[in-house]
């Protein structure tokens, strides 16, 4: 089972982000560093001013998606790539849908993205609830034996523990 350690920074963009859209779905883009079972989540991307944001979908802004990505290779001193993306689901639960896993299918098969195994991020949201609660967010990693995204081990890395720079994406 994959193990992703998240940067509490990350976690804090992705709750303020999903606080904003609470009725609808929101996302972006994740960066960060690890190879196979052990990935860690530095930094989460907002959905960037042209995405589309429905009950049930959500429609990434490609280029915002890849602005970010410049922004992470340079800022980041070519440490971290592009691991996956985050999005939310509006009064439902913090699992991958059959439209997820298409599209998470989707990303491991195109070579133009390069993201063999897609790391899935999925935070619910209450519209009745103002805060965005720290255990409706679950990770899914793209199993390629199993040709499905499946549940992984999602930690929290304390500000204290961090050794990387803090990278603060919009
Ligand atoms: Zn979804």
């Amino acid at each position: 089972m994959t193990t992703v350690w998240l940067d509490p920074n990350a976690r804090r963009q992705i709750a303020r982000e999903a606080a904003r859209f609470r009725l609808v779905e929101t996302g972006g883009p994740l960066f960060g560093f690890g190879e196979e079972e052990r990935l860690t989540v530095v930094a989460a991307g907002g959905p960037g001013p042209k995405a589309r944001h429905r009950p049930m979908s959500f429609v990434p802004d490609r280029g915002a998606v890849t602005e970010a990505i410049d922004f992470v290779w340079t800022e980041g001193e070519r440490r971290y790539r592009y691991l996956g993306s985050w999005h939310t689901h509006p009064r439902g639960r913090p699992t991958p849908s059959g439209r997820d896993r298409q599209t998470a299918r989707e990303m491991s098969e195109d070579e133009g993205v390069a993201l063999a195994r897609p790391l899935i991020l999925i935070q619910s949201t209450w519209p009745t609830r103002r805060l965005v609660r720290d255990i409706d967010l679950r990770a899914h990693h793209w199993d390629r034996a199993r040709d499905d995204l499946v549940p992984a081990t999602l930690i929290d890395v304390r500000d204290a523990e961090r050794d990387w720079p803090i990278l603060e994406l919009t």
